[in-house]
């Protein structure tokens, strides 16, 4: 007859299969990952792009796994693992159980108990930072995510079978009511059973505010597991609890006290609005990053505790291009237009993207500050000679204005390409500039100014600088440079004087003083608009609202990188790239909203070369 003892082994063996499973899931990836870096690595040095054993094969499961057929649910290779997940705890769980005898029940309880508590410390793994499953995986915390939300669901699940089973069981032999009297187990297993459906509730709701998400997370979980361990499970199960316990406590004094050291002094940033977005450039010489790497930083000036992730949008810089939302991005934006520097925390640098070098042909797709993870990894591309015989940069954006973002790298990664003899096709997309093409202060001004016609003198901002002409001696010089009352005078970064090529477009700013910013884009040489302009800075008139609420690039005049304006079709952009290509495999990447990586995701699948894909996304 079996015993406690043997039923316990039961669950133990139980357990520690489901643990195995996830090992062996884990073992797999890094498998893959150690092929892929052989194959990376032999067409490196041996410079064959071409170059893919069983490429048919491979090509054959990217295209299944790739895509995403229905848009609420993840593409098919995460399926996969998290069918995998929800197979094998449903397989062991009921491993071995008798339904045929009366205390199945309770064993099954018991199981499912294990079963939930043992998964405990991997999905904590799988959150935090520096996680030993992306290492090997490759994966970086922020792409593991979904399997640390569906473990949550899939711990909820087992612990609710658990409940169920263990009440309906106590209700069967009339010991309910008495148990939940005297018993602190069972009374501390409700409350712990709560606290688990909120945590995981919680997690669907997380964009409706973020930072209450996370401070509430980071305690219910704590106060999930201190609960756990006095007041629910028995002693063998309580080493589990433990084990989550150090694994976030030390995650979360490890990073804290890392950002604390590692930015002491206090780095400063400069920060300057493009329009809707605000640029943080990070001066400091002792932080190392690769292209596609996040940080997060904090900023005291705006919150001491609140931290955001952004990706270093350049290989050169420190910098960030942060899009303001509604919270911290938008309280940075406003803090950038009346001040030109602040104090800045670094924490990081997290995640990474594939090794792009290795292709003969490269596709980068972004969409808006999207382009900060495919920004880097095109002037990383275009750094040495590598595999990359040719390039198609994509960059998707509502209002032609934001090429300024990216304008300097793109035009220096143009150059070095041209260097290089790597093919480059830069094509820019402005989405809402269709609607723009009425006069511009009809759709841009709220009805009540766009009844003020503007003068035309306001458009005296736009004007082109020849570096040449930007030299003290010229006349112009005490109009434009910090000797001249409050006006001071940004040079575009790295001059390269007399220079011209197509893509010579200058962005600079006239500080009036730290409270009014005017931005203006170069359009075509005239040094006279430049004093006009200057000048009229001095003394704004009255139409200032207008014109810095109207500003954008108005019908006929264009920058001088080439943009089209409308919204693209990625299925056709991707499927002309695509259809020819010479140099064997194709690196796509993607960088944009959750519905276009859908459409990027299934397209690929559709095609019959052989791609390999990497969708990047900052939900
Ligand atoms: C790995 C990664 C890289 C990113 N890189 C960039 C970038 O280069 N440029 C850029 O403009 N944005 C980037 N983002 C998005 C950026 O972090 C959020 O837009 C920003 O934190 C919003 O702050 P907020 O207070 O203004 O947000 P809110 O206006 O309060 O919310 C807007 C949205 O941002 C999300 N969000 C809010 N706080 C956070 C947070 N701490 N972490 C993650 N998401 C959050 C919310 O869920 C919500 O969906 C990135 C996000 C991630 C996860």
């Amino acid at each position: 007859m079996p015993t406690r003892a043997h039923d316990s082994n039961c669950h133990d063996t139980a357990s520690y299969m489901f643990i195995g499973v996830m090992g062996l899931l884990v073992f797999f990836f890094g498998l893959i990952r150690v092929w892929s870096c052989w194959v990376s690595g032999y067409r490196l040095r041996t410079s064959t792009p071409s170059h893919r054993p069983l490429g048919t094969l491979t090509s054959f499961f990217r295209r299944i796994n790739y895509r995403q057929p229905v848009a609420v649910l993840p593409s098919v290779d995460r399926l996969v693992v998290l069918g995998i997940l929800g197979f094998a705890a449903i397989i062991f769980s009921f491993a071995e159980v008798e339904f045929a005898k009366s205390t199945w029940m309770l064993f099954l309880s018991i199981r499912t108990g294990y079963m939930s508590v043992v998964a405990v410390p991997t999905i904590l793994i799988l959150v935090i930072k520096f996680n030993i499953i992306g290492k090997i995986t490759g994966h970086s915390n922020q792409q593991l995510n979904y399997i640390h939300r569906f473990g949550g669901w899939l711990v909820f699940i087992l612990a609710s079978v658990h409940s169920i089973l263990r009440i309906i069981y106590l209700i069967q032999i009339d010991d309910f009511q008495e148990r939940l009297k005297t018993s602190f187990a069972i009374r501390g297993g409700f409350a712990l059973w709560g606290l688990l459906g909120w945590i995981c509730i919680s997690s669907e709701f997380r964009h409706q505010g973020y930072e209450f998400f996370l401070v509430q997370k980071l305690l219910s979980s704590f106060a999930f597991l201190i609960l756990s361990i006095f007041f629910h499970l028995p002693k063998a199960c309580a080493a589990y609890i433990f084990l989550g316990l150090a694994l976030i406590s030390t995650d979360q004094l490890w990073r804290r006290s890392r950002m604390l050291l590692k930015n002491i002094p206090c780095s400063r940033a400069m920060i300057e609005p493009f329009g809707e977005a605000t640029k943080v450039t990070v001066e400091t010489s002792h932080i190392d990053w690769k292209a596609g790497q996040h940080a997060y930083i904090l900023i005291p000036e705006l919150s001491l505790f609140q931290s955001h992730p952004f990706t270093i949008s350049s290989r050169k810089k420190l910098e960030f291009m942060v899009l303001s939302k509604h919270g911290f991005t938008r309280k940075l934006l406003d803090h950038a237009k009346v001040s030109v520097t602040c104090r800045v925390l670094v924490d990081g640098m997290y995640g990474h993207a594939p090794n792009f070098k290795q292709f003969g042909q490269v596709m980068l797709i972004a969409v808006s500050t999207g382009a900060s993870y495919t920004v880097p990894i095109f002037e990383d591309i275009l750094q040495s000679l590598s595999c990359v015989r040719r390039i198609h940069f994509v960059w998707i954006i509502k209002l032609s204005e934001s090429i300024g973002w990216y304008s300097e790298t793109l035009k220096n990664a143009a150059y070095s390409a041209r260097k290089l003899g790597v093919d480059v096709k830069i094509s820019i997309y402005a989405t809402r500039e269709r609607e723009l093409e009425k006069p511009y202060y009809q759709t841009i001004l709220p009805a009540k100014l766009a009844k003020k016609k503007p003068k035309p003198h306001l458009q005296g901002y736009i004007f082109t600088v020849n570096e040449l002409e930007l030299s003290p001696e010229e006349d112009v010089a005490p109009y434009i440079y910090p000797s001249s009352r409050n006006i001071a005078f940004t040079p575009p970064r790295q001059p390269q004087l007399g220079h011209k090529s197509s893509f010579e477009t200058e962005y600079f700013d006239l500080y009036l003083s730290r409270s009014q910013t005017f931005r203006s884009q170069s359009i075509k040489s005239n040094v006279g608009d430049m004093r006009n302009a200057a000048k009229y800075a001095i003394t704004p008139p009255k139409e200032h609202a207008i014109q810095e609420r109207g500003f954008r690039p108005i019908k006929g005049q264009s920058l001088d990188i080439p943009y089209k304006k409308g919204r693209p079709s990625i299925p056709d952009l991707i499927r002309d790239e695509v259809s020819e290509s010479p140099y064997g495999e194709i690196g796509m990447c993607f960088c944009g909203s959750a519905a276009l990586a859908r459409q990027v995701r299934n397209t690929v699948c559709t095609t019959q070369k052989q791609i390999f894909l990497h969708v990047e996304g900052f939900d």
